[in-house]
């Protein structure tokens, strides 16, 4: 006989409760405390049947005077009326269980609590939550809060649950009084109580938009949690000693600078300053170079290089992938190698005696500079005596990955310099990455030319191949860019093969070629090579030119099925050209676009500011997409929101500072209350 299966088989095991109650961050008691309702429903009042009305949620109490089964070809339905001196209401369930047969038993006392719609002979409660024993009985003098919930963990067992929490846990203020009163916050424990039980006559809807006094003193705990671990975790780093790379003379970094064939931006010129400053101090270095792309970030990073080679110490640059890594490796040869310097390549596609040899001269200390991939974070790479570590895009690495290779050191930690094209915005990086210093290159080269963004519907596809001819019979050359699809490389790899095919066709006096990311490192590096050295004229890819390329004669970007890639990534994209001295385009080309797709394009096409990009995205995405908490490492705020929290947050990092230094033993007890379970990244 086939057995119900709703909710669930019987003898079909639920994880323990303990470890359902862990996956909602329930272990301790302060963890129910903090366990904060989603929303409410108000029990407070009753309403005669006569006055409820549809579209509201409301509470009424009657006998149930009609009840029966009613057949149905999606099964069958309980359809009972009840009654009160005022008027009649339906009741309608679409499933149920024997026992609500017996609660909705005619002659019932029950009380309904539900939303009230029209239904079919006048008004009814679908699915209301039925009460027998209480008729009566006085009425909750507090909203009723609803919790997030897991799986076989009822509201009812929650509510019980987190009101003997309130009752045991000592809800002691940490936060002085004097902080409270200036920032006209209510007391902790005042502010859960009304969180968790608000009074008759609160506003419900203040409590929903979390604006109540309340719900703001909880957001400032929160975010002050936040910074104190953030700021924590940096003053254990700041008990490390790194090399002080400041040498007296610095005989590599002069010369470098005489042989640049350009003087640097002023914006260079002061990132690169706090740079030196900051490999002057013991206190390890952390510091991220944000610059728009083609701003100029790696003659900063070779120029912090040389100084490190300059005060005897081996330095190391990282990229995410081997074309990148390659190219750095030849730009910073071609100014380094002059000036007698050894630099050594280390990727994870090398011969095992190229490999072995540039292993042992980096042990021996014999390489200065080593560039590569990830494969510099592997076990067998030892370092003599690493001074900085520098990692390039850093935002495709991990946060293990990105630390991993400073800690590759005996008893000083390497300096470490990170640097991004992908802007943060200020909100996020004082929330997430408050233990990180930032510099900005907020400025480009003189004598870019902006780039001219088009959105062209993907119908006129032909019109655009046209513009390419044009471009390369100027001598230019041209990127295409052909969308990822997610589900399988294989139909990537298809697509661009098609659009290859297609431009063959189409243009068949062109060199054109392929890369994508089924080709090996060899391959691609060989197509990429045959690019740059301009014995092609158009390149079709799939993102695998994403980051970091330069071809200065590219002056055409076309990407196809724009709508399909993030705000940031077209940004990224985009700046492949425009490197050179000649006006440079970027060709959107959409297919299907919906009203916000159609919004998001024209971000791009209207700005080419990256940090306004960033921002943008930001809002769409919102933090946790932006940063993956996976990324950050830093526990993502539940309550606090970066945006409409903005000034919250400053006055939350002013006192996370003060606290720490005038009472840091309250001000890691706090952090620790609110981060349960993440009690490794505070000590980390
Ligand atoms: P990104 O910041 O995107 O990594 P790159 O470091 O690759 O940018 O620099 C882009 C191009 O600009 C390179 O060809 C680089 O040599 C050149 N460049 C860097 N700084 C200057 C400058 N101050 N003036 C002129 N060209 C510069
Ligand atoms: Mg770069």
């Amino acid at each position: 006989m086939p057995m119900a299966t709703y909710p669930r088989k019987k003898g079909e095991k639920l994880a323990p409760l303990s470890e359902r109650l862990a996956k909602l961050g329930l272990n301790k008691d302060w963890d129910y405390v903090l366990h904060l309702p989603l929303r409410y429903e108000d029990e407070t009042s009753l309403t005669p049947i006569a006055r409820l009305e549809a579209g509201r949620t409301q509470q009424c109490e009657g006998e149930v005077i009609r009840c029966e089964r009613i057949r149905r070809p999606s099964g069958e339905q309980l359809q009972a009326v009840v009654s009160d001196p005022t008027g009649s209401l339906y009741v309608r369930l679409l499933h149920f269980y024997p026992s609500q047969v017996k609660q909705l038993s005619v002659g019932q006392k029950v009380r309904l609590y539900g939303a009230v719609r029209e239904g079919y002979f006048g008004l009814e409660m679908m699915h209301p939550k039925i009460r027998t024993a209480l008729t009566g009985a006085a009425l909750p003098t507090s909203l009723t809060p609803v919790y997030p919930a897991g799986e076989g963990i009822t509201q009812t067992w929650l509510r019980k649950r987190i009101a003997r929490a309130l009752l045991d846990v000592e809800i002691k203020d940490l936060i002085p009084r004097p902080v409270l009163s200036e920032l006209k916050l209510p007391t902790l424990s005042d502010a859960l109580h009304f969180i968790h039980h608000p009074p008759v006559g609160a506003s419900l809807e203040a409590l929903q938009a979390k604006t109540d006094p309340a719900w703001i003193r909880l957001k400032f705990d929160e975010l002050v949690a936040q910074q104190i671990a953030l700021k924590y975790s940096r003053s254990l780093r700041s008990v490390y000693r790194a090399p002080q790379l400041a040498p007296e003379l610095h005989p590599s970094t002069d010369r470098l600078f005489d042989q640049l064939p350009f003087s640097l931006t002023r914006a260079q010129v002061r990132v690169f300053d706090e740079i030196k400053s900051d490999m002057a101090r013991i206190i390890p270095m952390n510091r991220l170079v944000q610059g728009d792309v083609g701003s100029g970030k790696t003659v900063i990073a070779a120029l912090a290089a040389t100084l490190c080679m300059d005060a005897g110490f081996q330095a190391a640059l990282m990229a995410p992938t081997e074309i990148l890594a390659e190219q750095h490796f030849e730009k910073i040869s071609q100014w380094l190698k002059p000036l007698g310097i050894k630099i050594v390549w280390l990727a994870g596609k090398q011969k095992a005696k190229e490999r072995s040899e540039a292993l042992s001269s980096i042990a021996s200390g014999e390489a200065q500079l080593v560039v590569g991939t990830h494969a510099l974070i592997q076990d067998s790479v030892k370092f003599a005596n690493l001074g900085l570590a520098i990692v390039d895009e850093q935002h495709r690495f991990g946060v293990a990955q990105r630390l991993a290779l400073r800690q590759n050191h005996a008893s000083l930690m390497p300096h470490l310099l990170m640097l991004s094209a992908t802007p943060i915005p200020r909100t996020l990086a004082m929330s997430y990455l408050a233990d990180l210093d930032i510099s900005v290159i907020d400025e480009l080269p003189a004598g870019r030319k902006p780039i001219t963004t088009k959105l062209i519907s993907l119908n006129r596809k032909n019109e655009v191949m046209s513009v390419i001819n044009d471009q390369v019979r100027q001598g230019r050359q041209v990127y295409w860019v052909c969308p990822l699809i997610e589900e399988s490389e294989k139909i990537d790899l298809t697509a661009a093969t098609q659009t290859f095919e297609e431009l063959r066709s189409y243009l068949p006096n062109l060199r054109i070629g392929l890369v994508h990311g089924a080709l090996n490192a060899e391959e691609k590096q060989s197509v990429m090579q045959t690019f740059k050295d301009g014995q092609l004229d158009v390149l079709v890819a799939t993102t695998v030119i994403e980051v970091g390329v330069d071809v200065p004669n590219a002056t055409l970007m076309v990407i196809e099925h724009a709508e399909r890639f993030g705000l940031a990534q077209l940004h990224q994209l985009r700046g492949r050209v425009g490197r050179g001295a000649e006006k440079s385009f970027c060709v959107l080309l959409y297919g299907e676009l919906s009203e916000t797709g159609r919004e998001r394009l024209k971000v791009i096409r209207e700005t080419n500011d990256g940090f306004e990009i960033a921002r943008r995205d930001l809002e769409i995405r919102g933090p946790g997409e932006f940063l993956g908490a996976r990324q950050s490492g830093v526990p993502l705020l539940r309550f606090a929101d970066l945006e409409t929290d903005a000034k919250l947050l400053e006055s939350a990092r002013d006192f996370a500072d003060r606290w720490l230094r005038e009472d840091s033993d309250n001000a890691k007890r706090h952090a620790k209350r609110w981060f349960s379970g993440y009690e490794e990244f505070l000590e980390a």
